[in-house]
């Protein structure tokens, strides 16, 4: 049975019982309800009217406050067949109908073309661990991954657990399907209250699924799509993680065989970011050079570094549409800042020189300001926020005491991507930058990654 492209209409039921789809709701043109029945927790506590905007409403906005809303389910037209499929008791309809219309959604670019939403349910359905890691992630993104995990997300993580290691040597079960489970169980373990677990376990056992995936011509040849889908969520997910993993442990994959996949690639559109699977490697390798430097000043490699800059600055792609290039082009700037800062860091720890050169820096401040106003032209709307945490931590820090409306802009946009994926790392950099914020004001200017891997914290932003 193949679940591709079903679709389920919103059916909205009035005050006389008639069920009409949102659409025909729309074409009718009655007037908005009025009164809101469904505002933001804040708004409901002060008992003040909610505009509901999403993901953060107008009030919560205004007054620079995270704003969580409840996000409302639609009513489904038609009974799902996959039901049957599973033992129903494994079933939470209600956490995996919250999976598929929103927390699916918190992955990719475009709600419209979501693999990881209804198209999954083809391997839902076969697959114990996606089911109740799905389940698990549901329970707590319901709970905005709250300090106390909720007992059922503990539960269905558990058993996810359970499933995955029986599951993970039976050759039926899709790539895909393993790998999303593991880097949802990564999601949910980085997601606690634990800020130095960025799930390294579980990106080390994805690299070695990648690794052997890659050493297997014939599911290379048969399996395209597929394959390229779990390559990109590894490529996304190694960039993210680059330099939270310790340079004593192993690092990235055979450098010559990932790139060759990535090529393979080219321009292929990823769901969850688009056509930057190039420049998501380079980035990757910028970030395990530059914790690498920061670890042992002393080897610093000049080459490398005009290497990796080459790279980033040459990097080109034909994004799907001019959003989508804001952001590619904050990527492309938070990996030269990440480059320049370790750079000078190391620079000033070996020889005790000043940071940086006066040229330097002014071409951080111009980089950093250009990608704050790359990232403001993508609208609070846009699902194009659930990738921006990085690059606003990155260039976010860069910004100095005269760039207030910009600072200003970041933490507005830092508390939007929270109101949408509520993963807690995104108010933890937020804490991050006003930290340091405060020492560059006072004079101590200071490189974000250092500041935050003194506080023993690592996170998993993306
Ligand atoms: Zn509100
Ligand atoms: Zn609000």
């Amino acid at each position: 049975m193949s679940f591709l492209g079903l679709r389920f209409k919103e059916v909205i039921v009035s005050s006389s019982g008639h069920a009409t789809t949102q659409q025909e709701q729309e074409s009718s043109a009655r007037p908005r309800r009025s009164k809101s029945k469904f505002g933001c927790r804040e708004c409901k506590a002060r008992r003040v009217k909610c505009d509901e905007a999403y993901p953060t409403c107008k009030r919560c906005q205004r007054q620079g406050i995270v704003c969580s809303s409840a996000p409302r389910l639609t009513q489904w037209q038609i009974e799902t067949p996959w039901l049957s499929l599973q033992p129903k008791t494994f079933v939470n309809r209600r956490l995996l109908q919250y999976w598929l219309e929103k927390v699916s959604q918190t992955l990719v670019i475009d709600p419209e073309n979501n693999p990881f939403s209804f198209p999954a349910l083809e391997y839902i359905a076969q697959s114990s661990a996606l089911l109740h890691a799905i389940q698990s992630v549901s329970a707590s993104h319901e709970q905005y991954f709250s300090a106390n995990t909720p007992i059922i997300a503990l539960e269905e993580r558990g058993k996810a657990i359970a499933c995955l290691r029986k599951e993970i040597n039976q050759s039926q079960h899709a790539p895909n399907a393993l790998i999303l489970t593991i880097m949802l169980l990564a999601l949910a373990q980085c997601a606690d209250s634990d800020t130095k677990d960025y799930g390294k376990q579980h990106l080390f056992a994805t690299r070695a699924m990648i690794h052997s995936m890659l050493q297997n011509t014939s599911m290379l040849a048969t399996n395209g799509p597929a394959i390229q889908l779990c390559l990109g969520m590894y490529l996304y997910w190694d960039m993210c993680s680059s330099f939270l993993v310790d340079p004593c442990e192993s690092q990235g994959l055979n450098s010559l065989n990932i790139s060759n996949a990535v090529h393979r690639m080219g321009d292929w559109h990823h769901p969850m970011y688009g056509t930057c699977s190039g420049l998501l490697l380079i980035m990757a390798n910028v970030g395990r050079y530059c914790r690498q430097i920061l670890d042992s000043p002393q080897n610093r490699n000049f080459v490398q570094e005009a290497v990796l800059e080459a790279q980033l600055t040459t990097w080109k792609t034909s994004p799907a549409n001019p959003r989508l290039g804001h952001l590619y082009e904050a990527f492309r700037n938070h990996g030269l800042i990440f480059l320049y800062r370790a750079g000078a860091h190391a620079q000033s720890s070996c020889l005790m020189d000043p940071d940086s050169s006066e040229a330097q820096e002014s071409l951080i401040q111009q980089y950093a300001e250009e990608t704050v106003r790359h990232l403001m032209q993508i609208p609070a709307t846009s699902h194009y926020l659930n990738f921006q945490s990085l690059p606003l931590l990155t260039v976010g820090s860069e910004l100095t005491e005269s760039n207030q409306s910009l600072r200003d802009q970041v933490r507005d946009r830092l508390r939007a991507i929270y109101s949408l994926n509520r993963l807690p790392a995104n108010l933890l950099a937020l804490r991050l930058l006003e930290e340091l914020w405060d020492a560059r004001d006072r004079g101590n200017p200071s490189f974000w990654l250092p500041h935050m891997l003194q506080k023993d914290w690592r996170l998993l932003l993306g």
